[in-house]
């Protein structure tokens, strides 16, 4: 059967209505263009993530409605953070307070369930009278027709019709693979878990997200985020290739270091899981894809936009979603639906987002030396123009590229040595 619109064929399918999907289709509704999304799951439904908004997904929920944002700020389920806090793999630590500098009376970042967060979006979905929402049918089909592009769920028997589609569906999903197959190279992903806990220590102490550096998660790390409930969001991550070669699990990885890190033992002795762990694939931006093709574009997780030293994939999703829009757009106003014309938003995507996504690989790269981390941590901590570089560091790409350059080791050391002579 094939669905229809108001009476009209409809011209936008969006698959997937996680941040980017969402993103997409109001981003559309903006420009009045009408659109369907689909998901596989009724919402308010639950997705595996570390919970933290980053400064820049923040902006991108002002971008999509700034009304959007002061509902976001007043929802008890979400806390304000105020900074961060590293821990180096010898734990000698540095919090860092971070300011909104554009917004100065917003925070720069907050934490909340993404149950919350998807529904907040979801519902404005459901709101807008351009957006038909289906939930609970998953996509398991996509070919091309004489008019267009044809998604279906075989098990249901139910297929629509688009001359547009966006695979919005996030990680790991074999739609992703059937619609533009990538070959996959573990290099270019991470494996993530996340548990909620009650009763962990230290939770909430300056609204601070809280990052462990531990040797045997490099280049990744430990997270311990405060929820505003008291509970916490704890996981890892880890590059999927490295954890391939530890030949173990990383949810013992991160039972053994709650267990054995004196600090992290310390932080956790009342600590009581109030859910299981959960695991899902991230797709590191650490190589360009194929974002687009014959009538379709990739966004958010699905086109590999995760940061691939943060692993923070939100901002990048939402935004994903505006690029899609602009595009899909150009695409209506000229009636090109082709691989050609779309090559568009691949050039658009990455003009944007390729400079920080390479730094953030570069740094990426940097932080498999234990060593190095400790010793630049320590030169930080003693020195606050280091701090403040480091806060700039956070939301400033020019700043942020001193991290890869052999200067900005030979300045700690000569530092160093002014400070012995
Ligand atoms: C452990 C972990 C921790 C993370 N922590 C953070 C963090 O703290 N901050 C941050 O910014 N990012 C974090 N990320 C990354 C972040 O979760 C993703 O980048 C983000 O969710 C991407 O949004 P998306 O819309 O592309 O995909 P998703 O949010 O995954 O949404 C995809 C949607 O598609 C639907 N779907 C899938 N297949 C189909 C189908 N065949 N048919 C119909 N619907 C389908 C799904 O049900 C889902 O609703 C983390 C990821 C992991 C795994």
């Amino acid at each position: 059967m094939e669905r229809v619109l108001n009476g009209n064929r409809v011209e936008v399918v969006i698959v997937g209505a996680g941040p980017a999907g969402i993103s997409t289709a109001l981003f559309l509704a903006k420009k009045g263009i009408r659109s369907t999304l689909i998901d596989k799951e009724t919402f308010p439904r639950n997705k595996i993530c570390g919970d933290g908004l980053s400064g820049w997904a923040v902006n991108m929920v002002r971008r999509l409605d700034p009304l959007l944002l002061k509902k976001l700020q007043s929802m008890p389920g979400q806390l304000p953070s105020s900074g961060v806090r590293f821990f180096a793999p010898n734990m000698k630590s540095i919090a860092l307070p971070i300011r909104n500098q554009k917004y100065p009376d917003d925070s720069p970042g907050h934490v909340m369930r993404r149950v919350d967060f998807d529904w907040l979006l979801m519902e404005s979905a459901l709101e807008n009278p351009l957006i038909e929402v289906i939930q609970g049918i998953k996509i398991n089909h996509f070919k091309h027709d004489e008019n267009g592009v044809v998604l279906s769920d075989t098990i249901s028997q139910q297929s629509f019709s688009a001359k547009i589609c966006v695979i919005a569906c996030g990680a790991g999903s074999e739609l992703v693979k059937k619609v533009s197959p990538v070959k996959k190279n573990f290099r270019h992903h991470a494996t993530g878990i996340r548990q909620y806990y009650s009763g962990v220590t230290g939770v909430g102490d300056g609204n601070l997200v809280d990052f462990y550096f531990l040797t045997e998660f490099l280049p990744h790390y430990l997270w311990v985020f405060p929820l505003p409930d008291g509970h916490a969001n704890v996981g890892a991550g880890i590059r999927s290739d490295i954890l391939r070669k530890r030949k173990t699990s990383l949810k013992k990885m991160m039972e053994q270091a709650l267990i054995q890190n004196p600090h992290l033992a310390e932080r956790f002795k009342d600590a009581q899981p109030v859910s299981g762990v959960a695991a899902q694939d991230l797709p590191l931006g650490s190589k360009k894809i194929k974002l687009s093709g014959e009538r379709f574009l990739l966004t958010g997780d699905a086109g590999f936009l995760i940061d691939p030293f943060t692993g923070e994939g939100i901002g990048n999703a939402l935004w994903s979603g505006f690029a899609a829009a602009e595009h899909i757009e150009l695409a209506i106003a000229a009636n090109r639906f082709d691989a050609g014309f779309l090559k568009k938003y691949d050039r658009f995507v990455y003009k944007k987002l390729w400079k920080e996504l390479r730094l953030s690989s570069w740094i990426q790269q940097l932080l498999k030396y234990p060593r190095l981390l400790n010793w630049v941590m320590s030169k930080v901590t003693e020195d606050p123009e280091r701090q403040k570089s480091l806060i700039r560091m956070m939301d400033d790409l020019e700043e942020r590229k001193k991290l890869t350059r052999p200067s900005f080791y030979w300045n700690l050391l000569r530092r160093n040595n002014q400070i012995l002579k």
